[in-house]
């Protein structure tokens, strides 16, 4: 049965626009089982045809069939699995990879068939005893002998089945002793059943073949079939095939252990490379955890104003000039407010500035003068005393809680309850403070202090202007739908609307849009870190699949498929800059430490979700980046990337 076919192959090579023939019309049919030496002398063509044999290489023209199949109709994917599984290459020079030891080099075209790596690695330890190197198993190339390389090599070419040997000068590099054992193997080879074809210029390695095929200057000049039939093709071992599944399991397992090699390899480069990344993911992942940070502070803060509260001021809105001059809000509002269903509880706050005299202490304070739900209305607590009752707001009563800025400045950690402080030549007896509170920001030092709005009106301020009322609406009420049906009712209780709101549920609605927009702007200035910083993976990867052609080219000619040498500089790309992320997120997560730590104000808060979108964030960089030179790498020709030292 013939194995491979050729018919009026031809090869040239274009220089420089002219043509070089490197076979001319070559046309013959090889047996299954055969052993054929190709002769002839340097530069005649052997290399060249031996490519083509092993669809490392495509006829310029001509047909070439390997089991009644036409090459040229096959996809490069195809040629791979040939060179995978069909094909084994023996080369002058070994072609091992350098990075891995003896056994994984036998191993690896078992890789791209997809096999386990328990399977894998029984196969390869199996052929190293078979050749003698069941020591050397651990060994890298540079530490094994030339002959026991070759060997290698040969395990390497028979671990798929090696159906068809493709040998290019393999004792070309050798002593003569070395030599000898690599012949008595392929002889061996031979013998069981593979079809070998062997290119060599000595007449001596020749003679272990049973066909000589002999070419110079591209073209057949002699083929002659010695005595001694091609031995019976034994079957070679049928390997099951694995689901697609665990295919793909497989190969990016070995992708991924691959590419930590090379990282590993390029320790300080991939470092320096990364350092982008990490830079550009350290800063957005600590923006963003200032952020949530300074968001949740401002949101505690608002909360002790209370959701659900619409303070209504008088004038047009914030920066009125008239505002002053207005004087349209009355007690009978707050009447007829707090009056409506849907509202929870009423505070008219007439406001004042003043002294507050205490034995020879005279301090700067403001007073509020405010309904006795005004606790309720402005979401405060008291930290000790009572709050007033109806009849001290319906007396005028000279009574008055004080803040903890109050109590501080003035009594220090001294019970100030039942005191008497003079404001305003009012005298005021003191009948609760205040709880500290959470504020945002610089600690607001002033004073307040707070009365019965009566008291404040007819003892203090001598007249009835109120600077605002605070209404909380029922916790089940739409805020939004209240407000505007408050302002309705006071629009035409006042015949027009001479009064502006502030509900505190758009308020709260503003400062998330603020810091999401700060978020936002700051963290685009960080994805331009991230990247440049992708563009230096990119460059870095360009420079590995530079270096790393040859090893590219050897990958390809054990069976490589396009998406396999993809994959793994696909994974080496993400793996870097997942590296690079998970260092930044740990550099922000230090800074937060930090940073909280020295910070009181408020603190930093990393999230998991922040985290994983980091994370995710890298990956996708190197996906994108990573993409250009992995699928350069992929696109490269075997024979060319093989010929590349
Ligand atoms: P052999 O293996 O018999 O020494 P080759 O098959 O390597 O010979 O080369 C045959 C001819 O083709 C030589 O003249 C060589 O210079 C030329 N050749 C081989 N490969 C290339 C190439 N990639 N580009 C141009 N010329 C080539
Ligand atoms: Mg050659």
């Amino acid at each position: 049965m013939k194995i491979i076919e050729m018919k009026n192959v031809s090869k040239y090579f274009s220089l420089g626009g002219d043509k070089l023939y490197a076979l001319k019309n070559i046309s013959l049919s090889i047996d299954k089982g055969d052993f054929i030496a190709v002769m002839g002398q340097s530069g005649s063509g052997k290399s060249t045809l031996m490519n083509i044999f092993g669809c490392l290489d495509s006829p310029s023209s001509g047909s070439y069939r390997i089991n009644g199949v036409e090459v040229a109709d096959m996809d490069k994917d195809a040629h791979a699995e040939l060179r995978c599984k069909t094909f084994g290459f023996i080369f002058q020079r070994y072609n091992l990879l350098t990075s891995l030891s003896a056994l994984e080099n036998i191993a690896l075209p078992c890789v791209y068939y997809g096999l386990e790596n328990k399977t894998r690695v029984e196969k390869a330890r199996k052929l190293l005893y078979d050749f003698g190197l069941e020591n050397r198993a651990e060994n890298r190339p540079n530490e094994l002998s030339g002959g026991q390389q070759q060997r290698v090599s040969i395990a390497r070419a028979l671990i798929n089945g090696g159906e068809i040997i493709l040998a290019d000068e393999p004792t070309g590099a050798l002593d003569s002793k070395s030599g000898e054992v690599v012949m008595d193997i392929i002889k061996d080879l031979h013998k069981k059943g593979h079809t070998i074809i062997l290119v060599t210029h000595d007449q001596n390695i020749a003679s272990y073949a049973n066909r000589i095929i002999e070419i110079k200057d591209g073209e057949i000049i002699s083929d002659t079939t010695k005595s001694g039939a091609a031995y019976k093709t034994q079957n070679t071992e049928t390997i099951k095939k694995k689901s697609r599944f665990s295919y793909m399991r497989y190969q990016f397992y070995e992708s991924f252990k691959m590419s930590l090699k090379a990282v590993k390899t390029h320790k300080m480069r991939s470092l320096l490379t990364t350092l982008g990344i990490i830079i550009g993911i350290a800063s957005v992942a600590s923006i963003v955890a200032l952020g949530n940070g300074s968001q949740e502070k401002i949101m505690s803060s608002l909360n002790s104003i209370g959701s659900n509260t619409i303070i209504i001021l008088p004038g047009g809105g914030f920066g009125d000039k008239e505002a002053n001059k207005i004087k349209t809000l009355k007690i009978s509002d707050t009447e007829v407010l707090s009056k409506l269903s849907y509202v929870d509880s009423v505070s008219p706050n007439i406001a004042a500035q003043g002294l507050i005299v205490y034995k020879n202490l005279s301090l700067l304070s403001s007073l509020s003068g405010v309904s006795a739900e005004f606790l309720e209305v402005n979401n405060k607590k008291l930290q000790s005393g009572r709050r007033f009752n109806a009849s001290e707001v319906k007396s005028a009563a000279a009574v008055a809680i004080i803040d903890q800025n109050t109590q501080k400045e003035i009594f220090g950690t001294r019970d100030a309850l039942g005191e008497i402080i003079i404001f305003n030549r009012q005298p005021l007896r003191i009948i609760g403070v205040m709880a500290k509170e959470d504020e945002f920001g610089p600690v607001n030092m002033n004073l307040n202090i707070y009365t019965p709005y009566t008291t404040a009106m007819y003892k203090i301020v001598g007249n009835q202007e109120i600077a605002g009322i605070t209404v909380k609406i029922s916790d089940d009420i739409n805020s939004h739908l209240a407000e505007d049906n408050l302002v309705k009712v006071l629009s035409a209780l006042h015949g027009k609307k001479d009064f502006f709101t502030i509900n505190s549920d758009s308020v709260r609605k503003i400062v998330e849009d603020v810091t999401n927009t700060m978020t936002l702007l700051v963290s685009s200035i960080a994805v331009i870190a991230l990247v440049v910083g992708g563009i230096g993976v990119m460059n870095i990867m360009l420079v590995s699949v530079t270096e790393r052609t040859k090893e590219i080219g050897i990958r390809m000619a054990i069976g490589a498929k396009r998406k396999n040498i993809l994959e793994q500089f696909l994974t080496e790309a993400v793996l870097l800059c997942l590296i690079g992320g998970a260092v930044g997120v740990l550099l922000a997560g230090l800074f937060s430490f930090a940073f909280n730590n020295l910070v009181d104000d408020f603190n930093m808060i990393l999230s998991l979700n922040a985290v994983l979108i980091a994370l995710f964030f890298s990956m996708a960089i190197g996906i994108v980046f990573g993409y250009m030179p992995a699928r350069n790498a992929s696109n490269l020709n075997p024979i060319d990337a093989l010929a590349r030292e």
